[in-house]
């Protein structure tokens, strides 16, 4: 049965002004997110992950505009829609959570207080029915005294329970596409591991599709279907989970998933060198050891499918599979 497409980009591109000039921070970047599926895209912090998620959610700032390319979410093309229609989806068809949550929330309102006026824009419950929906979710989430978090301001809560809060938060109202950016990153052991468990939890009980932006394959590993590698805001290669895992063919995702063994292959040099490459180039000219003449001579190779479910731009891939 095809699968149920939700959220579809096409050929984003997103860029900054900046005193320097124009920063193209994503190119020609597209993805397809079905039905309950969590799409992680990974790359080095400033890969232009979180831009792609605020693209989306068409929360660039003064400073980033869309240039071109088509965000549809349903078929409905949101790009085009009134900031006033879209701010009734932001938060109920789609919600970010993001790294920094601590500083994301509102440090002078009750945790309860923000939780249920998230409810209440959105619909229709009582006052007591969105305080048992927030106690029952900081329950599910495993937060420790669930009712008396409720009362406290996020400045009086520890990194790891804001980030719980802001997960709370952006899915409470199950979201048709979840952007989880870092959910994980700068927690403990422990927090990290709650916060996977109620992740893996929440998607397998709602039919909420999530995009899974991380610099971790670990977390990769544990919670998506499949993976989207980018650098400086190019998409790489996708490919579902364990197959990138077990036959990275770009050589930055070998390098970037397969690390022991990249240390025989080898396949970007990992000293300091000056990155200034033609922006229409590939962005790993300069680093890349594969590199062949069409890499210094042409621009950024095209997406090639190579078995109807992998996907990679590069010319001179690497094409054994590692046991
Ligand atoms: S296109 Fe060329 S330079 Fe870029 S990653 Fe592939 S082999 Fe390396």
């Amino acid at each position: 049965m095809a699968k149920e497409e939700i959220l579809l980009v096409k050929d984003l591109h997103t860029y900054f002004e900046s005193p320097r000039g124009t920063v193209r921070a994503i190119q020609n970047f597209s993805l397809s997110l079905s039905k309950k599926q969590v799409l992680g895209i990974i790359g080095e912090s400033g890969a232009g992950k979180t831009t792609i998620g605020l693209s989306i959610m068409r929360l660039l700032g003064m400073d980033g505009h869309i240039e071109t390319g088509t965000v549809h979410l349903e078929k409905q093309d949101i790009l085009s829609l009134p900031e006033t229609e879209m701010r009734s989806i932001r938060g109920k068809d789609i919600s970010m959570t993001f790294e920094n949550s601590s500083s994301i929330l509102n440090p002078s309102d009750s945790v309860g207080d923000q939780i249920r006026e998230t409810i209440r824009i959105h619909t229709n419950l009582t006052y007591k029915e969105s305080n048992e929906l927030t106690l029952q979710s900081l329950n599910e989430i495993g937060m420790q005294n669930a009712r008396k978090v409720m009362d406290m301001q996020p400045r009086e809560l520890s990194a790891g329970a804001c980030q719980k809060v802001m997960l709370v938060m952006s899915t409470i109202l199950q979201p048709k596409v979840l952007i989880a950016d870092e959910i994980t990153r700068s927690l403990d052991i422990i927090t990290q591991a709650q916060i996977s468990d109620h992740f893996r939890r929440r998607i397998s009980k709602t039919d909420i599709s999530t995009l899974l932006l991380t610099n971790d394959p670990g977390i990769l590993a544990q919670l998506a279907d499949t993976v989207i590698v980018i650098y400086k805001g190019r998409k790489l290669e996708q490919a579902p989970i364990q197959e990138i895992f077990k036959r990275p063919m770009h050589p930055y995702s070998f390098q970037l998933l397969r690390p022991m063994e990249n240390r025989k292959l080898k396949t970007m040099r990992s000293e300091s060198i000056d990155e200034s490459v033609d922006p229409d180039m590939c962005p790993l000219v300069a680093k890349c050891q594969r590199a062949i003449s069409k890499c210094r001579t042409s621009e950024m190779p095209q997406d090639t499918d190579i078995n109807g479910h992998h996907q990679v731009a590069c010319y001179n891939p690497i094409s054994v599979a590692i046991d």
